[in-house]
């Protein structure tokens, strides 16, 4: 289909996505946005965040979390540290990582060295539940 670009969600471990896409919607760290065959050039910070994409009227859903998006009116790229599709993700051992995590926020000041990536942990975690349930 004329209207269809290529995508790519690449993490340091694997290919975790590659294939025709008609739009995908990406949690930029500036707010999410969506991307059409055509798109000017745009080189974006992503955040934890879902991300979904739409091949003939369906759409897939990702958990993923940062990294970098590059954008060229024929080809998304997304570099990212995980990345999950949806029925891919293990929900209890999400809900284990957020019940750690919260646990450990709830003994830290926000002062502590840790603070910062207990909370990002977190994040992931609360990600990763919410697109478990779109699969
Ligand atoms: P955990 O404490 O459960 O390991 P984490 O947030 O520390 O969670 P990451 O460091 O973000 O885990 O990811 C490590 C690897 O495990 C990555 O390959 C990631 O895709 C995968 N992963 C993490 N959590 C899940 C999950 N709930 N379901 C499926 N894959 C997961």
């Amino acid at each position: 289909m004329a209207d269809e670009m290529m995508l790519e969600i690449v993490t340091p471990e694997k290919m975790a996505f590659n294939g025709k896409v008609e739009e995908v919607t990406v949690p930029g760290s500036e707010g999410e946005f969506g991307v059409l065959r055509g798109h000017a050039p745009l080189l974006a910070g992503v955040d934890i965040g879902e991300l979904h994409y739409t091949q003939e009227n369906k759409r897939t859903y990702y958990a993923i979390s940062t990294g970098y998006a590059e954008v060229t009116p024929v080809k998304v790229t997304i570099l990212v540290e995980t990345a999950e599709r949806a029925d891919l993700i293990d929900k209890e051992r999400a809900q284990r990582a957020k019940d750690r995590a919260e646990e450990r926020i709830a003994k830290m000041d926000k002062e502590d060295v840790e603070f910062e990536k207990v909370h990002t942990s977190l994040q992931r975690a609360i990600t990763r539940i919410s697109v478990a349930d779109k699969k």
